[in-house]
């Protein structure tokens, strides 16, 4: 995670001993997005005087460790012990100093706080990762492990019609797990995000129920993905449901083939039509597989701060593209201040930036609109940049290619959601 350098402020008070029995609070202001906090304090007293420690978080006492030690770290994952890990919330904290044995002679203490805030960033995850809670071979732990191994920052676990996996203890992880649950039907697949138990009863009978409970979850706060949407190797897999405009679509589902392909060509007619429609992938791993692993493909996600809220709601808006694996191409694309999945408004004759690295000679770069494929390009080296004006285009998303000798094939290493473009035209969804 890309973390700002340290910011550190100091708070200093005279302690009297008249103030003797009291818990004394030093507030001070922690600004969004805080990634870990430390607090230190550096005894000027001697036994048998005593003065405890503890700090507060906006809405309760986060740790306390009396005169046991004086300083603390807290971060989202882990914790000095007595102190409690988790998010770091803006607001008004405090230092809390029990004085519990003052000596008769005033004296001064100083405080030290240090944080560090996160960057906005791209994180890299798998959407779509099944475990022993149906028909996976790993326990979550053991997945958790598998998935951090493969270089990812999040992962959702995605069981076919079951939320076990969601509520069954999880070991400290450096993973942000995001709660899923693969809903599961006889006429198609959809992830249900964001919610740890979100359709307790799963079974579908109809159109209308199918209508029904897909506004529940959502209702929740879930979000949706219909997964591996052209996926005919098995019956019923493919999806058949309707499909409304919140919808995310998994349009790279685990190896490529055509079934991905045929998902694409859907998504850009979609485009086309002026629909916003995300797309997203998963490895959709299950077990050891010559084939399917974990971050094969990669969810690249642009979030302020690595949580499953910012990460879902970025998601939701688009800011997203997919890779081979969590090794890259990396991707930069803007229009001023937008990015993928945002809408430029008044485009005509503004430009778009787009830089990509991790790439190889050879590579081939696709730019598409509406119309197609507006320019190809054949990288010539490790990164490779252009600005491209825009004229009428109602989008643009990257493709990147690589032939694979081995298949005689040129193999996607890379899919783009598009930024989309207003013209005065209007022409917007
Ligand atoms: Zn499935």
């Amino acid at each position: 995670m890309q973390l700002s350098s340290a910011h550190t402020i100091m708070i200093s008070r005279k302690i009297r001993r008249q103030d003797q029995g009291i818990i004394m609070e030093l507030p001070f202001t922690l600004p969004d997005h805080v990634a870990d906090l430390t607090v230190d304090l550096k005894p000027t007293w001697s036994p048998p005087y005593v003065v405890d420690f503890g700090v507060a978080d906006p809405s309760r006492i986060r740790g306390w460790s009396g005169g046991a030690r004086y300083n603390c770290h807290i971060s989202r994952f882990q914790a000095t012990h007595g102190y409690l890990p988790g998010p770091l919330n803006k607001g008004i904290w405090s230092i809390l100093l029990g004085l519990y044995r003052l000596p008769p002679e005033s004296f001064d203490i100083e405080v030290t706080i240090t944080w560090r805030q996160f960057c906005p960033q791209w994180v890299k995850g798998d959407l779509h990762v099944h475990t022993l809670h149906s028909d996976g071979s790993w326990t979550v732990d053991e997945t958790l492990d598998r998935v951090a191994k493969a270089g990812l920052d999040f992962v959702a676990l995605t069981d076919h019609n079951t939320s076990s996996q969601n509520l069954s203890a999880h070991k400290p992880s450096s993973l942000i797990i995001v709660p899923g649950m693969e809903w599961t039907t006889y006429h198609g697949h959809a992830n249900i995000f964001g919610v740890p138990d979100p359709l307790p009863d799963w079974r579908v009978a109809n159109n209308d129920d199918f209508d029904e409970k897909l506004a529940s979850v959502r209702a929740q706060g879930s979000y949706v993905s219909i997964n591996h949407p052209f996926d005919t190797s098995q019956p019923g897999i493919s999806w058949e449901w309707g499909l409304d405009r919140k919808t995310w679509v998994e349009i790279w589902n685990g190896p490529w083939r055509p079934s991905n392909q045929a998902a694409v060509d859907w998504w850009q007619t979609q485009l086309c039509k002026g629909r916003h429609l995300v797309a997203i992938s998963g490895s959709d791993t299950h077990g050891p597989s010559t084939l399917v692993h974990h971050g094969q493909p990669t969810t690249w996600v642009w979030v302020p701060t690595p949580d499953t809220g910012s990460i879902l709601s970025a998601i939701n808006d688009g800011h997203v593209f997919i890779t081979q694996d969590s090794y890259g191409p990396e991707l930069s694309m803007h229009c001023g201040p937008y990015i993928v999945g945002d809408t430029v408004t008044e485009s005509k004759n503004s430009t778009v930036e787009i830089q990509v690295q991790k790439v190889l000679p050879q590579d081939r770069i696709r730019l598409i609109s509406q119309r197609g494929v507006e320019m190809e390009a054949m990288i010539d080296d490790s990164t490779w940049q252009l600005r491209y004006s825009i004229a009428d285009q109602m989008f643009i998303r990257v493709e990147i290619h690589r032939y694979r000798q081995d298949w005689e094939f040129w193999l996607p290493i890379l899919i783009s959601n598009p930024i989309y473009f207003t013209q005065e035209t209007g022409d917007e969804s």
